[in-house]
C-alpha cells in the first residue's frame, strides 16, 4: 500500500508532503507524484518519528486479566508508539531465553508495535543470583536492556557483576532505584503530606542513594546504566553530576511525575478523591518542587527520556483501600498529551525536543535501529501524526487497555494521535486502531485521514 500524507508539518517545520511506499518514506516534498496513493490530509498535523517506550508493563504471561501483549500493543499504537520495551516482572518472570522469546513472538503476532522484551537481572527478580543474561542477549528476542523493575537490584556486588556482564554486548542495566531498607512500610512520599495523612513515608534519599551508588559502579566498570522513573530533585542533581563526569548514565521520567504531586494524594485536585488508590505508584508522587525540577531536567536534557511505566492492574488490585492497592498507573495513551501539556512551548520543549525524548533517545538506549528516525527519504515509515490543536477528555472506559487505572480520568488534555504507521502499515487511522485485530476507538475521533 502506498500513502501520501499532504501538508503535514514534520517536527513543527513548514508543511510538506510525505510519500510512503514499500514500508519506507519514499519522498518528502511538495508536488510529489502521488500515482494511485491513498491520500491522508495532514493539514494542521505534526509528524513525529514513532514514539518508543522504554518502560511498559504488558502483564503477559501471567496476568492476562490486567493486560495482554495485544491490548497493551493497541493502547501503545493509539498513544503514538511504534515500539515498547516490555518489563520482566511477568509470571513466570522473563529471566530465561524461553520467556523473552515468548513475549517477543506475542508482540510480532499482535503486529501493532515492536515489542522488545527486557530481561530480568536476577533469577525470579529475587535479587539473589544473576539471571541468564547472555542467553537472553543471544536469543531471538535479542535482549539489550535488563531490569528487575518493581524491585531494586539492592546488592551492590550483584549490581557490579551485572554491569560488567552486559558491557560485553553493549547492554544496559535499567535500575529501579529504591533502597528497600529505607522504604519498608512506605505508602507515599515521605514529607509534610505523609505526616499529615499519617501514611508511611518513602523518602527521597532511598532513591538518591541508589542512583549515586550505581553511577559510581557504572563508572568503575565502564558500563551503561539507565535510571528508571527518576522522581526527585536530588536525583536530578546526582545525574547531572554523573553526566558531567563522563559516566555512561541515562535517565527517564514518567508523565505522572511531571504533572501530579503528593498533594494530589491528599485531594488537592478534588477533595472527593483523597486517598484514591489510582494515585498510588512506585516511586510515589513527590512534591511540587520535585515535579518542577523534573520538568526542567527534561527540558535541559539531564533527563534523556519520557517513559510511561504503563502499569495496568485488575480492578480488585486497585479499587480497594489505599494500603492494599497495588502501585502503578496506565500511561501509554496519555503520555504524549501530558508531555505536551507540561513541557511544549516557550521555555520548554519544541516538537524536535519531544521527538528526541520520546523517540530518538529511547530508541538509541534500547538499540532499536529501525526506530527513532525523523521522516526522511529512505528511513522506515515508522511515524505518528499528531493534532496539536485537539483537546480531549480522558474516559477510562474508552481506553484500549484492559485495565482502567488512569490517574487522568475526566481530565481534559491537549494533542491527539491521529495516525500511527509501523513500517508503512497504519496501526491507527482517524484516531482509531486498525488492522486485523478488533478496532478500538480512542474516544471522540480525530482529524485528517
Ligand atoms: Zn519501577
Amino acid at each position: 500500500m502506498t500513502y501520501v500524507i499532504t501538508d503535514v508539518s514534520i517536527l513543527g517545520r513548514p508543511p510538506t508532503d510525505i510519500l510512503i511506499r514499500d514500508g519506507v518514506v519514499a519522498e518528502v516534498g511538495t508536488g510529489l507524484d502521488r500515482g494511485g496513493a491513498e491520500v491522508l490530509d495532514g493539514t494542521g498535523l505534526v509528524a513525529l518519528p514513532g514514539l518508543v517506550d522504554l518502560h511498559t508493563h504488558l502483564r503477559e504471561p501471567g496476568r492476562e486479566d490486567a493486560e495482554t501483549v495485544l491490548t497493551g500493543s493497541r493502547a501503545a499504537a493509539l498513544g503514538g508508539y511504534t515500539a515498547v520495551c516490555a518489563m520482566a516482572n511477568t509470571s513466570p518472570v522473563a529471566d530465561t531465553a524461553g520467556v523473552v522469546e515468548q513475549v517477543y513472538r506475542l508482540g510480532r503476532e499482535a503486529g501493532l508495535v515492536d515489542v522488545q522484551p527486557i530481561g530480568a537481572v536476577t533469577v525470579g527478580l529475587a535479587g539473589g543470583s544473576l539471571a541468564e543474561l547472555g542467553t537472553m542477549a543471544t536469543s531471538a528476542a535479542r535482549v539489550r536492556i535488563f531490569s528487575d523493575d518493581g524491585h531494586c537490584v539492592a546488592d551492590p556486588r550483584l549490581m557490579r557483576r551485572a554491569l560488567e556482564y552486559v558491557r560485553a554486548f553493549d547492554g544496559v542495566i535499567a535500575q529501579h532505584a529504591e533502597e528497600p531498607r529505607l522504604t519498608a512500610g512506605a505508602q507515599m512520599h515521605e514529607g509534610e503530606v505523609s505526616a499529615r495523612l499519617g501514611l508511611g513515608g518513602w523518602p527521597a534519599v532511598a532513591e538518591e542513594a541508589v542512583i549515586a551508588r550505581d553511577a559510581l559502579l557504572a563508572e568503575h566498570v565502564g558500563a551503561r546504566l539507565h535510571v528508571c522513573h527518576v522522581s526527585t530533585a536530588g536525583s536530578v542533581e546526582i545525574i547531572r553530576w554523573a553526566k558531567a563526569r563522563g559516566i555512561r548514565i541515562t535517565a527517564e521520567v514518567t508523565p505522572h511525575h511531571l504533572l501530579l504531586t503528593d498533594e494530589t494524594v491528599a485531594g488537592s485536585g478534588d477533595p472527593a478523591r483523597a486517598y484514591d488508590p489510582v494515585f498510588k505508584v512506585n516511586p510515589p508522587l513527590r512534591t511540587a518542587a520535585d515535579a518542577a525540577a523534573l520538568r526542567a531536567a527534561l527540558v535541559d536534557g539531564v533527563i534523556d527520556v519520557v517513559a510511561t511505566d504503563h502499569a495496568p492492574h485488575a480492578v480488585e488490585d486497585k479499587e480497594c483501600e489505599w494500603e492494599y492497592a497495588r502501585p502503578g498507573m496506565l500511561g501509554l495513551q496519555t503520555a504524549l498529551s501530558v508531555v505536551v501539556a507540561q513541557c511544549l512551548g516557550d521555555g520548554g520543549l519544541d516538537w524536535d525536543g519531544i521527538a528526541e525524548r520520546m523517540s530518538r533517545a529511547p530508541a538509541r538506549i534500547a538499540g532499536l535501529a529501525e526506530h527513532g528516525h525523523d521522516p526522511a527519504p529512505g528511513v522506515p515509515a515508522t511515524l505518528t501524526l499528531v493534532d496539536p490543536a485537539a483537546r480531549w477528555r480522558v474516559d477510562p472506559g474508552e481506553l484500549a487497555s484492559k485495565a482502567r487505572n488512569t490517574p487522568y480520568a475526566g481530565m481534559e488534555l491537549p494533542a491527539r494521535v491521529v495516525a500511527t504507521f509501523l513500517r508503512g502499515v497504519p496501526t491507527v487511522l482517524d484516531g482509531k486502531a486498525v488492522g486485523a485485530h478488533a478496532p478500538t476507538t480512542t474516544g471522540d475521533g480525530g482529524v485528517g485521514g
